[in-house]
This record gives structure tokens, C-alpha cells and sequence, in this order.
């Protein structure tokens, strides 16, 4: 089993589908995996249900449960990559022992490494075309004409409120306080990668290819 961890913006998502192309892992996320478990009306979908209606969290006993099921279908056979569990070191080591009564184990937990000021500017400057979507950048990426979009000509352009510098960081904040215990966790173990994120796409994909290709997942 994968663990990939990084900050929002760091392409966890795209790398992820990457690891899935190339190596036939599957991405599993929490959200997902406890849809589709409440779908399917098992017995760790049904608590899952009860909990969610009566607006509570679901605690890391269903979230285990569902993905233990999961994990004795075929299609994962050639192994997953977590997504959204553990984020805290219990859940870690809680996910630890369910894995090693099934005789598996973490084989890797890469962590996507970012220049957090380097990121700020990144994700603080996006922005998109109104009409058509395209997305721009301050900095990387601006119109060929200013003010005017390359795809459909739209002057009308966008900007998330949730992505200007402060929030970003904040952002940025929050993961690195949460991940540290996760880091170490998996630090202990032997088991933890740091890849430089801030690279090229192609380049993050070999570092992760070199790294999935070593340990099997
Ligand atoms: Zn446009």
C-alpha cells in the first residue's frame, strides 16, 4: 500500500493518476470508498450511513472496516494508493494493524514536498476565463493579448476567493501541522520518501516510478 501525502496544489491528484496508469494501482480516497460502501449496503456501509445522517463523522472504525472490504476485491490486487486516510498518527497506526492481519504492510508513504512561499505564489496567482474556463496565471501563464482570452476571446475573467496569499498559506499551515506526526510515523518505520514537488510533472512521475518500482505496492 501507497501512501501519498502532500499539501493542496502540490498535484497529489495528478501524480496519483499517473501511479494508476502507470503501475495499475488504484486510487482509493476515504469520501469514495465510504460512498460506495453506503451504496452497496454492506454491513460497515450501513454504520457508515447512520453516522453520516445523524451528521456525525465517521469514525476510524467504519473508515477501517470499508476499506478492509475493499481491499479483498480483485482489481486492487496490484495494490492502491491511499488518499485522505490516515491523517493523524493513530489512524496510521490503526491502519497499521489491519494491514499486518492481512500479512500487508505501508510499503511506501511519499511525501510531496513544496517550497511553501514558491507554492503561494503559484496557486495565488490562478485565475480563468469566465467564459470558457482556460485557466491563467500571473506569473506563468498570461493571455498572448492583455485582457482578452486566448481560447475564446472573453474579457470577463475569474478568481476563487479562496485562492489569494493569506488562505494559501494557511492552508500550507494546516497540512504541515497536521502531516508532521504522519511524517514521522512513516520516518520510523523506513519506509518514507521525500520528492521535490516543485519540479516538472514528467520529473515527479519518474521520482515516483523510481520509488513505486523498488517496493511493491
Ligand atoms: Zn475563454
Amino acid at each position: 500500500m501507497l501512501i501519498l501525502l502532500g499539501p493542496p496544489g502540490a498535484g497529489k491528484g495528478t501524480q496519483a493518476r499517473m501511479l494508476e496508469e502507470d503501475f495499475g494501482l488504484v486510487q482509493l480516497s476515504t469520501g469514495d470508498l465510504l460512498r460506495a460502501a453506503v451504496a452497496a449496503g454492506t454491513e460497515a456501509g450501513r454504520k457508515a450511513k447512520a453516522v453520516m445522517e445523524s451528521g456525525q463523522l465517521v469514525s476510524d472504525e467504519i473508515v477501517l472496516a470499508v476499506l478492509k472490504d475493499r481491499m479483498a476485491e480483485p482489481d486492487v490486487s496490484r495494490g492502491v494508493i491511499l488518499d485522505g486516510f490516515p491523517r493523524t498518527a493513530g489512524q496510521a497506526a490503526a491502519l497499521d494493524a489491519l494491514l499486518a492481519a492481512a500479512g500487508e504492510g505501508v510499503t511506501a508513504a511519499v511525501s510531496l514536498e513544496v517550497d511553501d512561499e514558491a507554492m503561494v505564489g503559484r496557486v495565488s496567482g490562478r485565475y480563468t476565463c469566465a467564459g470558457c474556463g482556460e485557466g491563467y496565471h500571473d506569473s506563468f501563464k498570461m493571455p498572448a493579448v492583455p485582457g482578452t482570452c486566448d481560447k475564446c476571446g472573453g474579457t470577463a475573467f475569474k478568481r476563487r476567493a479562496d485562492d489569494n496569499a493569506e488562505t494559501v498559506r494557511e492552508r500550507l499551515r494546516a497540512y504541515h501541522s497536521q502531516t508532521a506526526p504522519l511524517i514521522a510515523h512513516y520516518d520510523r518505520q523506513g519506509v518514507l520518501h521525500r520528492v521535490d514537488a516543485m519540479g516538472a510533472i514528467a520529473e515527479i512521475r519518474a521520482a515516483l516510478g523510481e520509488i513505486v518500482g523498488r517496493v511493491a505496492a
